[in-house]
């Protein structure tokens, strides 16, 4: 009954694992969530104003399909002062319902049947959209003795003459990898070389502890080539506001917008002024050094658990160990850990094969929880 192209899109592979925390919840037990990918505070509260006072000044309507004007006025500013990267406002901005949106209309819009497009091998999930479109997925590998940059071999091996898309993802998820300048040098060259467009998916952009953000389109050669991701579910702790946004040149923004204008019309206008309000000051900061004291303190119980080990994370929320010693594989480990200690990961496969013998853990839980999950991580190991 489904149509051919919903084959290819199953659920989520995390949604099992939720199920199951569901399940042991239900009966009493205590689960501490490292699966939950978002952050866990309150959206900052003059964030939280400036969405009632539209309510209340009456901004009920559709915007524009490209989103309110101050707003991607607002968004055109921060891209010049923070990415070296001059967009018009009036036709290379477009405000989305979440980043998550402005992914799908960009891949719907730029991929044809039979084109593939280059994925990071680990990475979230960007399959169901390039199989929406017909497309196929490609891996390329990110190393992790290298901090998950791209790996040049494997990248250059990825490519072929029918290649048309190349995403980026930095900082990334599910690894916490920040691309370096040589990372960077390498999606250029390959994107250069091969004439490819490329998505650059920057959600985790202020969520980052080490050097600084870099915005793959500012390169030489990548501007007229890139679509820039980002939004403000992270940063701002506002998931649930979807609002996202992306950037291109005028003529990968015409079948984007075209194609947008029958997807959810607009973003929520009242989320497009609560956004107004999120990119004035440093609203993120709070968050973000609550973010960086996590990650110490993971980094620390990681390292005292044997076998258990990861490059540091440089940004985002999430880190990528091995599994401990002890442990077969990442499936059974993630299972076992959940039911004998209600500790919730995801297997690193779910986000490609270079995930194999790796857990994900989202640390945008309290620094308690963190404590508490990795005390039972150890009984575990000592109970092998
Ligand atoms: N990209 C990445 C890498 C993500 O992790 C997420 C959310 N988990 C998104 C995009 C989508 O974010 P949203 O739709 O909430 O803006």
């Amino acid at each position: 009954m489904q149509a051919k192209r919903m084959t290819d899109i199953p659920f989520s592979g995390i949604r099992e694992i939720f199920e199951e925390c569901n399940r042991l919840e239900a009966k009493g037990q205590d689960v501490v969530h490292f699966e939950i990918g978002r952050p866990d505070f309150d959206t900052p509260a003059p964030i939280k104003a400036a969405g009632k006072q539209a309510i209340d000044d009456g901004h009920v309507y559709y915007t524009s399909n490209y989103g309110l004007l101050e707003l991607r006025n607002g968004i055109a500013r921060k891209f010049a002062d923070e990415n070296g990267l001059e967009y018009d406002q009036t036709d290379e901005i477009v405000v989305t319902s979440g980043a998550t949106e402005a992914i799908f209309v960009t891949i719907l819009a730029l991929v044809d049947p039979g084109d593939e497009v280059l994925v990071p091998d680990p990475h979230w999930t960007y399959e169901p959209a390039i199989n929406a479109a017909g497309g196929s997925v490609v891996p390329y590998r990110l190393n992790p003795e290298d901090g998950f940059q791209p790996d040049e071999a494997s990248l250059r091996e990825a490519v072929s003459d029918d290649t048309k898309l190349l995403i980026v993802n930095t900082p990334q998820n599910p690894t916490g990898g920040v691309l370096n300048e040589a990372g960077a040098e390498v999606v250029r060259d390959v994107a250069v070389e091969h004439d490819l467009l490329v998505l650059s998916d920057e959600i985790y952009e202020k969520i980052i502890y080490g050097s600084p953000h870099r915005s793959i389109a500012a390169m030489d050669g990548m501007f007229e080539r890139t679509v820039t991701v980002n939004g403000f579910s992270k940063a701002y702790s506002m998931t649930g506001w979807r609002l996202g946004y992306l950037a291109a040149p005028t003529e990968l923004i015409d079948p984007i917008i075209r194609l947008r204008q029958y997807t959810s019309t607009c973003a929520s206008s009242i989320s497009q002024y609560a956004g107004l309000r999120a990119l004035k000051g440093d609203l993120h900061k709070p968050l973000v050094d609550a973010f960086a004291e996590r990650r110490e303190i993971l980094l620390n119980r990681i390292d005292g658990v044997p076998g258990m080990s990861c490059p540091e994370p440089q940004g985002a929320f999430y880190a990528m160990p091995t599994i401990p010693d002890g442990a077969i594989d990442a499936e059974s480990f993630v299972w076992e850990l959940l039911r004998d200690k209600g500790v919730a990961t995801v297997p690193g496969t779910v986000f490609g094969s270079t995930g194999e013998g790796r857990v994900r853990l989202a640390y945008s839980i309290s620094t308690e929880r963190i404590e508490e999950a990795f005390d039972r991580i150890e009984e575990w190991v000592k109970e092998q």
